[in-house]
């Protein structure tokens, strides 16, 4: 029988594939590339060229492309042959270093956020070495970074790769600080927890919701919801379990190393975890797990739904962002260690983390606004929109201790030095696990808990890396050149708890007094979109990306417009898909039912019943609909005026007030419709329908 490790990245060009086919000495140089970041020259690369298609045609592949990451959050490709004509006419399969290094897609209509204007569309693509190339679908795929002629990144993979360069450098420097000559890199790791839905795929194809959106935009409460919490962690369904069985496969062979998997609390969604990775490969493995969950649920007659909120009512979905830091030489730095030396080095990334999180909490939050995840963050179930970090209390004390020169531990009273004591041992996994924080410490790493379901984990993990980098730039400054390296460590760390204690919470996240605590202790509660978007364009937050070079200006006002804009289409496509279901569905079946029980209780006026039910319902029925219409207007009314709207920030807003308001009110006259309708005149699957189907 064939094992998980026979297959295990099968499909991928990996470093045993390129040390059996690559000749010693362009290994060698493959890897200093990998290592250091060093460019590859165009011999070498004709060589890796060489070695990568003959490798892929082995596997079946034809084609090839650069695979990358626009600005839509999803991925994109454009397939090449290796077909060529040699000179005597004949057909050759060729692949050079050049096509490797570099491509040309004619990527005109993804969005540039006015970066590249449409005339001088061409963008190119470059090879990202960090990432290895794999085979998918019988097609070489070429993990490349997007950019325009003039250097602009137009992708989700450049700033992420400028962001992991920057915490590089500034996490050097400061284990230089504690004698660690021999790290030569420092990397984040990420490790992202998805979360999706399962439906059966033929009632997914009567809901045009569903298929124009990614969520349900009408749907009465079904009888039974998540309330028996009978669905976490339950008995995974025979159907479901031969998608996961699957899916699992797939990604294996693609070297996604997916670990776990298990139903989540709301009926029909389930969680896949992978172990965790560099935070560059992560995200690549991330966007390879969602695509081929979408691929495979269809292959087993699903849908998968990777929307934040598919269902009202309902848990959404989620991603929890795992990231730590770690050296090429083992060292996890949010690890605590055994040592006095190795805790004070711990307390001082674990200070940079808060401190960074503190600084940034706006950027932290824009980094997971989209119109989807408006409908989880402060929701129910989701962490709040405001950003604050839980790190347990057994640290929570410590810290205290420190920062108040107050004796810690119940056994020895002692004063804790920095540098001088050993950290009381406190049990990783007792940590309590707060399942409220929007950012958790969990005993080596943090979990950051905010990002919806849907997006790139690349946004979030740009602003951690270089906010920590900022922060650690900081300390570098302070502690580079001082006489008495303990005290002054022990002092910055001292000074550091005081002034960014505020964003430590270890309470309930989810109850309403943290937020009116929150709004005391000064922290941002941006609760949507439009609210939040504006603060990208703040002087501390531009300066932040420029300096560390992760972001130009003119990069960050177009991701910035990109992403206004987005959230306009978003709701816009929403709303006329609400009028577009109760115009030509919802009331015309709502009437038709009226006349049925109009029929009827004429008939049986007949036989001299007259105060039938019938009559009732008609009564009841047609006030909810004449309702419902009249909202169904209003909302038609809100869509002119945003068109008028030139300016992205006030047109976001405008959505976010007239036309989402509108649909909420409509949603709600509709949905009442929906329980006073019989279920063979209603035009679409209910929620039960959608929730239970899978079985
Ligand atoms: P759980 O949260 O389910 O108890 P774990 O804490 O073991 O499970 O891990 C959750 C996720 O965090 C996994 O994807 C795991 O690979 C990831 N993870 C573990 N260690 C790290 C690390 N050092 N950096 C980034 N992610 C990590
Ligand atoms: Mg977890």
């Amino acid at each position: 029988m064939q094992t998980v490790s026979d297959f295990f990245a099968e499909n991928v060009f990996d470093e045993s594939v390129m040390k059996a086919r690559l000749p010693r000495e362009t290994y060698k140089k493959v890897q200093e590339s990998l290592n250091y970041g060093k460019r590859l020259d165009i011999a070498v690369a004709n060589v890796v060229a060489n070695a990568m298609k003959d490798w892929a045609i082995e596997k079946g592949a034809t084609h090839y492309t650069h695979w990358f990451q626009p600005m839509t959050g999803i991925t994109a490709e454009k397939h090449d042959s290796f077909i060529h004509t040699s000179s005597d006419g004949k057909v050759i399969m060729e692949f050079s270093g050049k096509e490797l290094i570099q491509g040309e897609p004619d990527a005109s209509s993804f969005p540039s956020g006015g970066l590249r204007a449409t005339f001088e569309a061409r963008g190119y693509t470059a090879w990202d070495p960090t990432s290895f190339a794999f085979i998918k679908d019988g097609v070489l795929c070429i993990p490349t970074a997007f950019c325009s002629y003039g250097g602009e990144a137009l992708d989700k993979k450049t700033p992420l790769l400028r962001s992991m360069e920057a915490i590089n450098r500034q996490a050097l420097r400061v284990l230089k600080l504690f004698g660690h000559d021999n790290v030569t890199s420092v990397k984040t790791t990420v490790g992202p927890e998805q979360e999706y839905f399962l439906v059966d795929a033929d009632m997914y194809a009567k809901r045009k919701d569903l298929i124009y959106t990614g969520r349900t935009l009408f749907g009465a409460k079904p009888p039974k919801g998540q309330e028996l919490e009978d669905h976490y962690f339950g008995v995974i369904k025979p159907r479901v379990q031969a998608f996961m069985k699957e899916l699992n496969e797939e990604l294996w062979k693609l070297g996604v190393l997916a670990k776990t998997e298990h139903n989540e609390v709301a009926p029909a969604q389930h969680e896949l975890a992978p172990i965790f990775a560099t935070t560059n490969i992560a995200t690549d493995h991330n966007q390879l797990t969602m695509e081929l969950m979408q691929k495979i649920a269809k292959r087993h007659n699903m849908v998968c739904l990777l929307h934040e909120k598919p269902f009202a009512g309902v848990n959404g979905s989620g991603k929890h962002n795992n990231w730590s830091i770690s050296t090429d030489t083992g060292i996890n730095l949010l690890e605590p260690g055994d040592t006095p030396y190795e805790n004070a080095q711990f307390l001082l990334f674990l200070c940079a983390v808060i401190k960074a999180v503190d600084d940034y909490q706006e950027l932290l939050r824009i980094s997971v606004a989209s119109a989807g995840n408006d409908h989880r963050l402060g929701a129910n179930e989701a962490p709040p929109a405001v950003v604050s970090m839980f790190i347990g209390s057994e640290l929570a004390d410590i810290l205290h201790a420190i920062e108040t020169d107050t004796p810690y531990g119940a056994k020895e009273k002692e004063i804790l030095k920095v540098g001088v004591h050993v950290l009381p041992k406190f049990p990783k996994d007792t940590t309590d696990r707060n399942r409220t924080s929007p950012f958790a410490f969990t005993g080596n790493k943090f979990e950051f808990r905010m990002l919806g379901s849907s997006a790139s984990i690349s946004d979030a993990n740009v602003v951690l890396n270089t906010a920590v980098a900022e922060e650690l730039r900081q300390f570098a400054d302070e502690l580079e050149g001082v006489t008495d390296f303990p005290a002054a460590l022990h002092a910055l760390i001292k000074k550091t708890i005081a002034e960014h204690k505020r964003i430590i919470f270890n309470g309930n996240g989810y109850d309403d007094a943290w937020i009116a605590e929150a709004e005391k202790r000064g922290l941002a509660n941006l609760k949507t979109t439009p609210e939040c978007l504006p603060y990208m364009l703040h002087e501390k937050n531009v300066s932040l990306f420029t300096e560390h070079k992760v972001y130009t200006e003119s990069e960050i006002k177009s991701r910035f417009e990109i992403a206004a804009e987005n959230y306009c289409k978003v709701i816009s496509i929403e709303a006329k898909t609400m009028i577009d279901m109760a115009r030509h569905d919802i009331l015309p079946a709502v009437s038709k039912y009226q006349h049925e029980l109009a029929d009827t209780a004429a008939a049986k006026k007949q036989f001299g019943a007259d105060d039938t039910y019938e009559v009732d319902l008609v009564k009841q029925i047609s006030k909810q609909a004449a309702l419902a219409y009249k909202e169904l207007k209003a909302l038609e009314d809100t869509l002119p005026a945003a068109r008028e709207i030139t300016d992205t920030e006030k047109c976001a807003k405008y959505y976010r007030e007239s036309v989402f308001n509108a649909m909420n009110a409509l949603r709600i006259s509709v949905d009442e419709l929906e329980t006073l309708t019989a279920a063979d005149y209603w035009p679409y699957p209910s929620y039960a329908d959608l929730l239970f189907s899978v079985r």
